[in-house]
C-alpha cells in the first residue's frame, strides 16, 4: 500500500554496513513495489563528509555490492531522488540543529511524519534519544507522529537494557518505540504462528502430554569474519540467543494470542518469558554448555586468551500447564557444519513398540520440523513400513517448501516488512520493554556464572562441525539427541 502521507525517515548510522546491506535496498524494493510513497524523503545522517550526490553514489555502489540489489538506472534514480544526507556527530548539539533545518525544509510549513532509524552502535542509542529530545525534533506535533526502530543488540544485560528503555521512553512514548528482531520480519518465523493456531491438528498435541522436547538451533557457517572486534566483547548468548532464539522460543511455546494486535501477541510472549524457570548461576553449570571454534582466538580483534563464546547450548524448562517438564534446548554457534535456523518439536514415542525399524530398533518419534532459512519450510517426520518387508518400518518426510508456493525465488527481506510496519505504526513484530528485560532476566545468571569462572579454559570445537560433544552430553543425559531435518533434506 502506498503511503499517502508526507513522512521523512531519518536513518542515524546512515553509511553503515546495515544502512547498505538492508535499510536501503528495502526501502528501494518498498518503493519499487509501490510501498513506498513518493512523498517519503529519507535522510540519512554519519560523521563523514558527504554531498547528497556523493552519498548516493555510495549508496548505490553499497546497496548493488553488499545487498546484492539488481535495479534500472531509472529505478534507482528515481529512488536516489529522495535520498539526503547530513553530517555531524551524535554529540554534537549543532548537528541536531543542522538535521532540523534539512527536515524543515523537506517537510515544508504542513510538517510530516517522522521514523528515526537507529542503525548505531549500541552505546549511541541513548545519545541519539537524548539528541533528538534536546533539539525538539521527536515531539509530536499536528497530529503528525515521530516513531523510532531501534537495532539490536538492545543492552548487554538486564541493567543496561531497563536502563536505555529508560531513556528512549524519556523521548518516545512506549509505543512509538520499535525494538528490531529481524528474525521476526522473516516469513518462515511468522509462520510458526500461522502453522500452530490456523491448523487444528497442531494445537491439541502441542503440550507436556505429547511433545518430549523442543530444539531450536540458529547456526552459522560463517565465522566471526571481520566483526572480530564486536563479537569479542558480545559473544554468542548476547549476539543471538537473548534475542533471537528466545523470540524463537517464545512463538514456539506461547499461549494462542485473541488477536493478532501488537498488545496480545505481545502479552502472550512476556507470558511465555516470564514462566520460563530462572536458573541459579550453579544450575546453569549443569544446564548449559559453552565453546569456541578452533582458531577462534587467531582473529585480529580477539583478545589473547579470550573466553567470548561462539557457540552455547541452553537447556530451559518453561513452568506452566502447558510446558512442565518438557526441556527446551537452544544452540547457536558459528563456524558451524550448515547454515540453518530451525525449530524442531520432537513428540514422545508410543509406548509400545511393536516393530523392528530398518536399520534401528523401536520406533523413531515423531519430529515436526520448521526450516526458518534456508530451504524455507516444514518438514514432518514419521514412520510407515518399508516396501515389501514384513512390518518393518522405516521413517520418511513429509516436506513443504515455501519456494514451491513462489513463482519468485526470493522471500521478501524481513527488513522490508519491518520498516513498513513501522510507516504503518503495527508494533506486533517488534519488542515490547518488558519481554527485552525478561530475556536478559533469564540469561544474565548464567554471563555472571561464566564471568565468574573465567580462569576455566573454554572447550574448543572443529570448523565446520555441529559444536563441542559436551553439548550432545547435554541431551544424551536426557535420552534425547540434536536434530536438523532441514539441514539434513538439504545435504540429501
Ligand atoms: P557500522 O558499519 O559500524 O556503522 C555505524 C554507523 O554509525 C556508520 O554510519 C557511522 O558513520 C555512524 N556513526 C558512528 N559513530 C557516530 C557518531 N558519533 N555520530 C554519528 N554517526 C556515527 O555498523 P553496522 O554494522 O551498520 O551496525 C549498525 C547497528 O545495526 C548496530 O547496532 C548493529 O549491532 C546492528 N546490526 C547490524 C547488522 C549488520 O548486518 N551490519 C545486523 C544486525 C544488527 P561515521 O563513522 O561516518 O560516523
Amino acid at each position: 500500500m502506498a503511503r499517502a502521507a508526507r513522512t521523512s525517515i531519518v536513518i542515524f548510522g546512515g553509511t553503515g554496513d546495515l544502512a547498505q546491506r538492508k535499510l536501503i535496498p528495502a526501502l528501494c524494493n518498498l518503493r519499487r513495489k509501490g510501498r513506498l510513497g513518493d512523498n517519503v524523503n529519507i535522510v540519512s545522517f554519519a560523521r563523514a563528509d558527504y554531498d547528497d550526490r556523493a552519498y548516493r553514489a555510495l549508496m548505490l555502489n553499497g546497496a548493488r555490492e553488499l545487498g546484492g540489489l539488481a535495479l534500472t538506472t531509472e529505478e534507482w534514480e528515481r529512488f536516489a531522488a529522495s535520498l539526503h544526507f547530513v553530517h555531524g556527530d551524535l554529540a554534537d548539539p549543532a548537528a541536531f540543529e543542522e538535521l532540523g533545518r534539512l527536515l524543515a525544509e523537506l517537510e515544508g510549513s504542513q510538517g510530516a511524519n517522522r521514523l528515526f532509524y537507529f542503525s548505531i552502535a549500541p552505546r549511541l542509542h541513548g545519545v541519539a534519544a537524548q539528541g533528538l529530545r534536546n533539539a525538539g525534533l521527536c515531539g509530536e506535533e499536528n497530529g503528525h507522529w515521530r516513531r523510532v526502530i531501534i537495532e539490536k543488540p538492545f543492552g548487554q544485560d538486564e541493567e543496561s537494557a531497563r536502563n536505555l528503555n529508560r531513556t528512549l521512553q524519556g523521548a518516545f512514548q512506549e509505543d512509538r518505540i520499535f525494538r528490531i528482531d529481524h528474525y521476526l520480519g522473516k516469513e518462515t518465523v511468522q509462520n510458526i504462528l500461522v502453522l500452530r493456531f490456523a491448523n487444528a491438528i497442531f494445537e491439541p498435541i502441542w503440550n507436556r502430554n505429547y511433545v518430549d522436547n523442543v530444539q531450536i538451533t540458529v547456526a552459522e557457517s560463517v565465522d566471526v569474519e571481520n566483526r572480530a572486534g564486536y563479537y569479542d566483547s558480545s559473544g554468542v548468548v548476547r549476539d543471538m540467543i537473548q534475542n533471537h532464539l528466545m523470540q524463537l522460543m517464545c512463538l514456539a511455546g506461547m499461549e494462542p494470542p485473541e488477536s493478532l494486535t501488537a498488545h496480545s501477541l505481545r502479552d502472550r510472549k512476556s507470558d511465555m518469558l516470564r514462566a520460563v524457570r530462572r536458573w541459579s548461576p550453579s544450575e546453569f553449570s549443569r544446564n548449559a554448555v559453552r565453546a569456541q571454534y578452533e582458531g577462534y582466538r587467531d582473529h585480529p580483534g580477539v583478545a589473547p586468551g579470550s573466553r567470548a563464546p561462539t557457540y552455547a547450548a541452553l537447556r530451559l524448562y518453561v513452568d506452566n500447564w502447558r510446558w512442565h517438564g518438557v526441556p527446551f534446548y537452544l544452540r547457536s554457534g558459528k563456524a558451524m557444519a550448515d547454515k540453518v535456523s530451525e525449530v524442531v518439536v520432537q513428540f514422545k514415542s508410543p509406548p509400545l513398540s511393536m516393530f523392528r525399524r530398518l536399520g534401528g530398533s523401536g520406533i523413531a518419534p515423531n519430529v515436526l520440523s520448521i526450516c526458518v532459512q534456508p530451504g524455507e519450510g516444514v518438514h514432518l517426520q514419521f514412520d510407515t513400513k518399508a516396501v515389501d518387508a514384513g512390518f518393518i518400518t522405516q521413517v520418511v518426510d513429509m516436506e513443504f517448501h515455501y519456494r514451491k508456493l513462489s513463482e519468485e525465488d526470493a522471500l521478501p527481506e524481513a527488513y522490508e516488512r519491518l520498516i513498513e510496519d513501522g510507516l504503518e505504526g503495527d508494533a506486533s513484530l517488534f519488542l515490547r520493554a518488558d519481554q527485552i528485560e525478561e530475556a536478559w532476566n533469564i540469561v544474565d545468571p548464567l554471563l555472571r556464572y561464566w564471568d565468574a569462572h573465567a580462569d576455566v579454559e573454554i572447550e574448543t570445537y572443529p570448523r565446520r562441525s555441529w559444536g563441542p560433544l559436551s553439548a550432545d552430553r547435554l541431551l544424551r543425559r536426557s535420552g534425547s539427541v540434536w536434530q536438523s531435518p532441514c539441514s539434513a533434506h538439504r545435504q540429501r
